[in-house]
C-alpha cells in the first residue's frame, strides 16, 4: 500500500504537472518542493513525471510538423503558382 495518500500528498500530486511546467506561483512551488524533499513516494512520482515529460518532448520535437504559419504560406504559394500556370 502506498504511503502517499495524505492530504498533502494529494495536493502535491495534483500540482505536480504544473510544478514541472513551472506554472505555479512561487509560494506553491516552494510548498511542493518542500513536500517532495520529505516524501519519498511523491519524489518518485515527480521523477517519473519528469522522465515521461522529457521523453514526450523529445519524441514530439522529432516528428513536429512545420509551424502552421509556414504550412499556410506554402499552400497559398502552391495555389498561386498553379493558378498562374493555368492562366498561361
Ligand atoms: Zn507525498
Amino acid at each position: 500500500m502506498s504511503q502517499c495518500d495524505g492530504p498533502e500528498c494529494t495536493e502535491a500530486l495534483q500540482k505536480l504537472y504544473l510544478f514541472i511546467d513551472h506554472e505555479l506561483e512561487d509560494a506553491s512551488c516552494e510548498q511542493i518542493q518542500a513536500h517532495i524533499d520529505n516524501c519519498r513516494d511523491c519524489l518518485t512520482e515527480y521523477e517519473i513525471d519528469v522522465l515521461v515529460k522529457a521523453l514526450l518532448s523529445r519524441s514530439c520535437s522529432e516528428t513536429a510538423p512545420p509551424p502552421l504559419r509556414e504550412r499556410v504560406l506554402l499552400s497559398i504559394r502552391t495555389v498561386h503558382v498553379e493558378f498562374r500556370e493555368q492562366a498561361d
